[in-house]
């Protein structure tokens, strides 16, 4: 009986294991598919000056319109793009969307509006990164001092040397460097006096733990206390609330980026917002 049962599972396992296999390949054959014919998307979420309420900044977050799937998001293909060394070429196509459309803001006026990439360590770890960055905000004609490229604690843990040397080349021309979900890698201190980093974006998770009690923010507390001691910029992400919101404002955090002031959204959407800041967020921000 119990061999049977054994079996049974070992039988089950095996079938969902080869369904999860044919599941990648199809997916994989699909963002072939997309890459090529230029389908994938990115969407835009604002950062907003906590003093203000102005759109200061917006973070290019891809998404993926699938034909059959509907709208898939980062979670759904990112590591697989990863794995299978897609990335590079996706991460191309969204820096050149998001040049076009930002620049465009740009022109029109608005011209220290900030546009916020997301980076792969992959693609950090490749040694033609900094030129195929540069070459991609030069062939947009992006101003770099308007870009803004986050990466996570641990791609700087992985080779501090070589990470300097690129990050400093990229600040040379203008490019601010951000670390993305800060507090939750497994990295030391040390660095952030060591490198040209510009801004701090502290993890949702420590947002989310501003709730009621004095205790649950002290993570957040101190790193808005760290980042004034460095002179860096605060970003908090996943404002959901007015009372974090209110809170992180208090506490003297420079932006907040969350679901309060709105999700990534399509072009064509913060067009809207950024012609008609108060009455969009406004509507955004209670809906
Ligand atoms: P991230 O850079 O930390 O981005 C924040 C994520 O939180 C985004 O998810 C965003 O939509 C979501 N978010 C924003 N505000 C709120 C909120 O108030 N509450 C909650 N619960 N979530 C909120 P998304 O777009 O699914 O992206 C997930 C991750 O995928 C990103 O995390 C980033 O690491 C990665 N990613 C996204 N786009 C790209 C890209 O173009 N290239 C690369 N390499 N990575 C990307
Ligand atoms: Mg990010
Ligand atoms: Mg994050
Ligand atoms: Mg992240």
């Amino acid at each position: 009986h119990v061999k049977a049962r054994g079996k049974d599972s070992y039988r089950f396992y095996s079938e969902s294991m080869s369904i999860d296999s044919t599941h990648r390949l199809l997916l994989e054959r699909d963002l072939r598919i997309a890459l090529e014919k230029k389908e994938l998307r990115v969407f835009y979420q604002p950062q907003v000056c906590a003093r203000t309420d102005q759109i200061v900044g917006l973070e290019a977050l891809v998404r993926w319109q699938h034909p059959e799937r509907g709208l898939l998001y980062p979670r759904d293909f990112l590591s697989l793009a990863e794995e299978t060394k897609l990335i590079g070429l996706l991460s191309e196509q969204v820096l050149d969307q998001a040049c076009r459309d930002v620049g465009q803001w740009i022109r029109a006026g608005h011209k220290d509006l900030r546009l916020a990439v997301n980076l792969s360590p992959i693609e950090v770890e490749h040694p033609r990164f900094v030129e195929t960055l540069i070459e991609r905000v030069n062939a947009n004609r992006f101003p770099p001092a308007n870009l803004e490229i986050e990466i996570t604690e641990n791609v700087i843990m992985n080779d501090l040397e070589q990470i300097s040397q690129k990050l400093r080349e990229l600040a040379n021309i203008g490019v601010r460097i951000a670390i993305d979900d800060f507090g939750t890698g497994y990295s030391s201190l040390n660095y952030l006096h060591r490198l040209p980093i510009h801004t701090l974006k502290v993890d949702q998770s420590f947002v989310k733990a501003i709730r009621s009690g004095v205790d649950d923010a002290c993570i957040v507390n101190a790193i808005v206390a760290m980042a004034h001691g460095l002179k860096l910029e605060i970003v908090a992400e996943g404002v959901e609330t007015e009372k974090q919101l209110d809170y992180l404002r208090a506490l003297g955090c420079h932006q907040v980026q969350g679901f309060f002031y709105g999700p990534a959204q399509p072009a064509a959407e913060i067009s809207k917002l950024l012609t008609h800041p108060k009455t969009e967020m406004a509507a955004t921000a209670s809906s």
